[in-house]
């Protein structure tokens, strides 16, 4: 990686990264930890952090892998306990796990519901909650949330993750409403579609992403680089002015 200017360095930093196990997340991984900070992988796939490892390490950063399922209300706090535990806090928390489950609001069932809304939702705030108390007490820390275009603009057979992804981005709000004064930034990033296996999974059925494509000026969907290398942005001490904000990386969508 070249060389950063300081205020974007993450030299010393330890950033925990959920999803840290396929997708947007391993390159998350990989960009913060190029930058110099050390990683807590969280994922429920313990064989699949092997490669997220693998990359940190080569990085010369340390990885400490967590396996967690964010869907249970429980596990955030014992998340943080044993993080705690291990590395004494960090200084970043990146809540970049998601899921959906693509399907018409008429057919859309509760437990559906539920899952998306408590891995998109609950848990960012859970484990914002556990980490806050640290980074208060440290006077200083970063908060980045992974939400969604679809926050701010509809996406049929969505319904779920789209309220989910408006919910977070009030979260985000509130964060920074409640502790923007303890020194800490939470910012939330609402990419357009992004291929990884959730992208490619729901665009890559009949001619959806040709009609994607159509909506979106710059003409082509967004890597996990161009999410990962804002998510660096907000996770350094450059953007440390930069507090309660949703940054569209959508490739001029929601410009229209
Ligand atoms: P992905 O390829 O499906 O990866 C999802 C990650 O979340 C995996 O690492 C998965 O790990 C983890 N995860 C799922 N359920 C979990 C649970 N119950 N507990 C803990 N971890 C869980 O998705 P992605 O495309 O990288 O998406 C990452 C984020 O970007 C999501 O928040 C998504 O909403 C957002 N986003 C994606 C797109 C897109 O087009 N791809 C666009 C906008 C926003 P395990 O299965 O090992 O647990």
């Amino acid at each position: 990686m070249p060389k950063l200017p300081q205020r974007f360095s993450l030299d010393g930093r330890k950033a925990l990264v959920t999803g840290a196990s396929r997708g947007l997340g391993v390159t998350i991984c990989d960009v913060l930890s190029a930058a110099g900070a050390d990683i807590v992988a969280v994922a429920r796939s313990e064989a699949d952090m092997a490669e997220t490892r693998r990359i940190v390490e080569g990085h010369g950063r340390q990885c400490l892998t967590v396996v967690a399922d964010l869907s249970d209300p429980t596990v955030p706090d014992a998340v943080a306990k044993t993080v705690t535990a291990a590395w004494g806090g960090v200084d970043i928390v990146v809540n970049n796990a998601g899921v959906s489950f693509p399907r018409p609001l008429v057919e859309q069932t509760v437990e559906e519901w539920d899952t998306v809304q408590a891995i998109n939702l609950r848990a960012p705030w859970l484990l914002a909650r556990a980490f806050a108390p640290g980074m208060i007490e440290r006077k200083r820390g970063k908060i980045v949330n992974i939400s969604s275009q679809a926050s701010s603009v509809a996406l049929i057979d969505h319904g779920a993750y789209v309220a989910s992804k408006a919910g977070l981005n009030g979260l985000t709000k509130v964060m920074t409403a409640e502790w923007a004064a303890h020194n800490i930034q939470a910012n939330a990033i609402c990419p357009t579609v992004v291929w990884t296996p959730m992208g490619e999974r729901v665009w890559s059925v009949g001619n959806k992403l040709e009609k994607l494509l159509e909506k979106i000026p710059a003409g082509r969907v967004a890597t996990p680089e161009d999410v990962a290398d804002t998510v660096l942005y907000l996770a350094s001490d450059a953007s440390s002015m930069v507090n309660g904000q949703e940054i569209f990386v959508d490739g001029g969508y929601t410009a229209l």
